[in-house]
C-alpha cells in the first residue's frame, strides 16, 4: 500500500538516513526536518507516552559528525528547491503543510546526552546557513541537561528551546516521564535558561487509566510556571498538548480538548501565550 505522510506518521525511516529524516510536525506546523542525535534509542527518560519504538535494537551511540552533515546537506537542498514535494511519500502532505517548518533536534532520545551535541548543532546552523534558509533551529529537549557546560554552549546556536515540563510535583514528575532524577534539576535548569532568554514550554497532559492529572497537580504544575515568572525567567508561550499517536503504554491515553482548553486558560492568566494541540 503506498504510504502517505501526515501528522500521525513520524517514522524515521522515509528518507533512509541514519540522522536526518523529515515529519509533518502539528506543533511546527509544516514539514520538520529533525535531526536524531540518539540513533541508540538511549534517553534519560522512559516517558509511558514515548512513540520511539524500542521493541527493535538501535544503532551504534557515537555519532558521525560528517555523515550526518552530508544528510542534512542533503535534505535541506531537497526542501530549499522544493523537489521534496514530488517525491513520495512527500506529494501525499497536503497543500496547507508543504511548508518548511523548522529544523529541530528530537530524535530517539534526549539531543542534548550525546557528546557530539554542541558540534552538531554548530553544524547544522552552519548547513542551514549555507543553503540561505531563515528556519529557525529548534531544540525539543527534557532540560535535564542544561547544567553541563559543554551543552550550555551547544544551545547557543539554536533560535528556540522547546522544553518539556509535564507535571507540577515530583511523583507525577517520576511517573509521565519514567525517570528518578530530580524534578528539581529540570526546575533549575529551566529557571537557568529562561533567564538568559525566552524559552518555550511543551507540555504533555494525557490519561492514565481513563484519569487525566487531577486538580492539585495542574494547580503545582501552574505553579512552577509562576515560579519562573516570579524568578526573572522568560517563558514565550506554553504548548498545552496531548499524545496525538498510540503510544506502547496501554494505560496511556489522550486528554480531552476541553481539559487541555482549561489547563491553557489557567496559563493565560498568569501572563503568558499558550497554545492548545488536542489528539487527531
Ligand atoms: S524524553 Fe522524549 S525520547 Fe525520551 S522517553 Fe520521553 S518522549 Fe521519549
Amino acid at each position: 500500500m503506498a504510504r502517505s505522510l501526515g501528522v500521525r506518521d513520524h517514522g524515521r525511516d522515509v528518507l533512509e538516513n541514519r540522522y536526518v529524516y523529515a515529519v509533518v510536525s502539528r506543533r511546527a506546523r509544516g514539514l520538520s526536518i529533525g535531526v536524531n542525535l540518539n540513533p541508540d534509542k538511549v534517553c534519560n527518560f522512559d516517558c509511558p507516552y514515548c512513540q520511539v519504538d524500542r521493541t527493535t535494537p538501535g544503532g551504534p551511540s557515537e555519532i558521525d559528525l560528517p555523515a550526518l552533515v552530508g544528510e542534512l546537506e542533503g535534505v535541506l537542498e531537497l526542501a530549499r528547491g522544493g523537489t521534496i514535494w514530488s517525491r513520495p511519500p512527500f506529494d501525499t502532505v497536503a497543500a496547507d503543510a508543504r511548508r518548511l517548518a523548522d529544523i529541530a533536534f528530537a530524535g530517539d532520545g534526549e539531543p542534548t546526552t550525546p557528546k557530539e551535541f554542541p558540534a552538531a548543532a554548530r553544524a547544522a546552523r552552519e548547513a542551514r546557513d549555507r543553503h540561505g534558509l531563515t528556519v529557525p533551529l529548534r531544540l525539543i529537549t527534557n532540560a535535564t541537561m542544561f547544567h553541563r557546560p559543554a551543552v550550555r554552549e551547544g544551545l547557543r546556536e539554536f533560535d528556540e528551546l522547546w522544553c518539556k515540563l509535564d507535571a507540577g510535583t515530583e511523583a507525577y514528575f517520576h511517573k509521565v516521564d519514567g525517570t528518578r532524577l530530580p524534578f528539581l534539576r529540570v526546575l533549575d535548569n529551566l529557571l537557568l535558561l529562561a533567564r538568559e532568554r525566552p524559552i518555550v514550554i511543551q507540555s504533555l497532559f494525557l490519561t492514565w487509566d481513563g484519569a487525566g492529572p487531577d486538580e492539585a497537580e495542574i494547580a503545582a504544575y501552574l505553579v512552577r510556571l509562576h515560579d519562573v515568572l516570579v524568578a526573572g525567567g522568560r517563558i514565550d508561550r506554553v504548548q498545552v498538548y496531548t499524545v496525538s499517536r498510540r503510544p506502547a503504554d496501554p494505560r496511556v491515553g489522550d486528554l480531552p480538548a476541553s481539559r487541555l482548553e482549561e489547563i491553557a486558560s489557567a496559563v493565560r492568566n498568569l501572563g503568558i501565550r499558550a497554545e492548545v494541540f488536542g489528539a487527531e
